[in-house]
């Protein structure tokens, strides 16, 4: 039990085979009390119906609105008194190429992950620096590293690269409260994020490219997440950790 006795919130984790869901499995099989937070309160409830052990809650919160990642965090605080574990996972992502972006696809990718992650984690961090204690994860993409051409168009890598580079800025401005900051940059894992568009021809190439020769399943990067919330990473902070079969290795 790696987790026992600490509660965390997971944003974006009532998707059913989504990252965020079987990361709230994991942590609540190693002991942690967890809040799901997603868009719709009775999706978000429901799946944290399904979690192992006691006293998990799911709650409506948009991570873009400033004002509602605030009201979640205060029923988080509420209902557990403390937060060990954020886990910006909440993102959503568009095969537009370059040329074609517009204004409210540029909004609607950056907004979910680049501000949403601003925004819960001001939320969150007040709590764990009067703790002195916390470990944020941050959910990027192998999409920001090489520059998108997975699925994700350049407005998805462009907000997953901010996500990288807000992550490493509140490492270095937290640390001091001890409150590590990670990322994880996960390839191309089997999730309902491509809702049907990913094609069998898309599936094939991307596959030729994977030295571990399959795509991702969101176990994987929950292990990975795991890691970077227990003390078993307690002098990680500031890093992204790879978790795409070898898809890019650098
Ligand atoms: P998913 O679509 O299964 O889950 C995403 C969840 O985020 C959904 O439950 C959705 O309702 C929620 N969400 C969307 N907008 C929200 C908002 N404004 N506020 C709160 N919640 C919101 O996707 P997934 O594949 O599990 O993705 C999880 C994270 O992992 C995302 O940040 C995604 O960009 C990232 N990621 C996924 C892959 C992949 O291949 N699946 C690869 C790299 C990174």
């Amino acid at each position: 039990m790696l987790l026992s006795g600490k509660t965390a919130v997971i944003s974006g984790a009532a998707s059913l085979r989504g990252i965020g869901l079987c990361t709230a499995r994991l942590f609540a099989d190693h002991g942690a009390r967890i809040a799901i937070l997603d868009l719709d309160e009775g999706a978000a409830r429901n799946a944290a119906d399904t979690l192992g052990g006691e006293g998990h809650i799911g709650l409506a919160c948009d991570v873009t609105d400033k004002p509602a990642c605030e009201a979640a965090v205060r029923s988080v605080l509420d209902a557990f008194g403390r937060i060990d574990v954020l886990v910006n996972n909440a993102g959503i992502t568009q095969p537009v190429k370059f040329l074609d972006i517009a204004p409210e696809n540029y909004d609607a990718v950056m907004d979910v992950s680049l501000r949403g992650t601003l925004y819960l984690s001001q939320a969150a961090i007040p709590a764990m620096r009067a703790q002195r204690a916390g470990s944020i994860v941050c959910m990027s993409s192998v999409s920001a590293q090489r520059g998108g051409g997975i699925f994700g168009g350049p407005h998805y890598s462009a907000a997953k690269a901010g996500v990288l580079g807000l992550a490493k800025a509140m490492a270095r401005e937290f640390g001091p409260d001890n409150i590590r900051v990670n990322s994880v940059t996960p390839g191309l894992i089997q999730t309902d994020i491509t809702a049907g568009r990913l094609t069998d021809t898309m599936r094939a190439d991307i596959l030729k490219g994977i030295p571990l020769n399959r795509l991702g399943d969101a176990a994987d990067v929950a292990g990975v997440c795991l890691f970077l919330a227990s003390d078993l990473s307690s002098y990680l902070t500031g890093t992204a950790i790879d978790v795409n079969g070898g898809m890019l290795i650098h």
